[in-house]
C-alpha cells in the first residue's frame, strides 16, 4: 500500500531558450488501496506528472512543489536512493507505447533477468519471473520467446509483468490500451481490474474517461497542464461542472443513445505563452468577459473545480 500527496507541483521544460510548464501547480492525493485515473488531451501534461511522481523527468525539466510518497519527499531524494527503495519497488510505471521497448535480440525471459540484475534482486530470479509471467495470466513458454513472436496484447501483457516483478504497491499506467486494438484492450483492462482486485493501486494516465471509469475510484480532469476538476469518479461522471469535463463526456458515444456526439472544436493554448484567464476560454461555450481577464479560482464547495462558474 502506498499514498502519494502532490502539492502545488510544477514541471517546467527548457527548450530553446524558453521555459514550458507542461504541469502548472497540480495538487491531489492518492490514499492507501485507491486507484486515480488522470485524463485529459495530448499534451495536457498528464504523462509529465506521471513522470516526475517517478522521478524519470528529462534533463530539460525543472520540479518545484512537493511529492510525498507515504509522507516522505521524494523530490529531494537522490536519484540512487529512489532506485533503491522506491522504483519498481513501491511505484512501477508502464510506459506509453513499452511494448514496442522490448528488445528484439533478447527472450522475453533475458529481458526480465537483467531488470532483477539491475535492481540486485536477491531473491530466487526463476520462481520472480515466473510468477510475474503468471500473474498476467501469460503461459511460461512465452519467456523463451523473441518479442517478434509474440502478438501486441501478449507485449502489453508481458510490460505489466514487467512493472510487477518487484511488487510495486502502484503502478502508472500511461495509456495502457492504445495502439491495441478493441478486444485486446478489453482484455488489458480486464486484467487490470483483476491486479486491482487483489490489491495493487493503479494510476491510470488517459485520453479515454471511459477506460479510467473502469478503474479508479478518483479522477482528476488535466487542462493544458492544470487540474480543472478532480473527484470521484462517479460524481463527475454523474455531475460534471467543468465546461473540459463535460465536453470530454459528451464525445465519448454511447450504445444505448441515439444522441449525436458533441464534438470539442479548437485546440488547447499554448504552454509557451498561456492566456491570462481561464486556459478553456477559447473553447468554453459558457465563457463569460471575467474569463477572458482573470483565471479562475479554485472552489471546493462542491468537488474541486477550477471555473468561475462555480466561484
Ligand atoms: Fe468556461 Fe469561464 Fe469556466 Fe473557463 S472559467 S471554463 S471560460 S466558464
Amino acid at each position: 500500500m502506498v499514498t502519494i500527496s502532490v502539492n502545488d507541483l510544477v514541471v517546467r521544460y527548457q527548450s530553446q531558450g524558453t521555459e514550458v510548464p507542461a504541469v502548472d501547480h497540480v495538487s491531489f492525493t492518492c490514499k492507501d488501496g485507491e486507484s486515480i485515473g488522470i485524463a485529459g488531451e495530448s499534451g495536457c501534461g498528464k504523462s509529465t506528472l506521471g513522470l516526475a511522481i517517478r522521478k524519470t523527468l528529462q534533463e530539460n525539466a525543472s520540479v518545484s512543489g512537493e511529492i510525498l510518497l507515504d509522507g516522505t519527499s521524494t523530490l529531494s531524494m537522490s536519484d540512487v536512493e529512489f532506485t533503491k527503495n522506491i522504483r519498481w519497488r513501491k511505484v512501477s510505471m508502464v510506459f506509453q507505447g513499452a511494448m514496442n521497448s522490448l528488445d528484439p535480440v533478447f527472450t522475453i525471459k533475458k529481458q526480465f533477468e537483467e531488470i532483477l540484475k539491475i535492481h540486485n534482486f536477491n531473491g530466487d530470479h526463476k520462481q520472480a519471473i515466473e510468477q510475474a509471467i503468471s500473474s498476467v495470466g501469460l503461459e511460461q513458454s512465452v519467456l523463451d520467446k523473441y518479442p517478434h513472436e509474440i502478438s501486441g496484447g501478449m507485449k502489453q501483457r508481458v510490460i505489466i509483468a514487467m512493472a510487477l516483478i518487484l511488487k510495486p504497491a502502484m503502478v502508472i499506467a500511461d495509456e495502457p490500451t492504445t495502439a491495441l486494438d478493441v478486444l485486446v484492450q478489453a482484455q488489458i483492462m480486464i486484467l487490470l481490474k483483476r491486479l486491482k482486485k487483489d490489491g495493487l493501486s493503479i494510476m491510470l494516465i488517459s485520453h479515454d474517461l471511459g477506460i479510467i471509469s473502469e478503474i479508479a475510484e478518483k479522477v482528476g480532469i488535466m487542462y493544458a497542464g492544470q487540474i480543472v476538476e478532480f473527484g470521484s469518479t462517479e460524481e463527475i461522471y454523474k455531475n460534471p461542472k467543468h465546461p473540459y469535463t463535460i465536453a470530454l463526456l459528451g464525445s465519448i458515444p454511447k450504445l444505448n443513445e441515439t444522441k449525436n456526439i458533441i464534438p470539442l472544436k479548437g485546440n488547447p493554448p499554448s504552454l509557451v505563452n498561456p492566456p491570462t484567464g481561464c486556459r478553456f476560454y477559447d473553447r468554453c461555450s459558457q465563457a463569460m468577459e471575467k474569463c477572458k481577464i482573470e483565471p479562475p479560482k479554485i472552489s471546493t464547495k462542491s468537488g474541486f473545480v477550477m471555473c468561475w462558474l462555480h466561484e
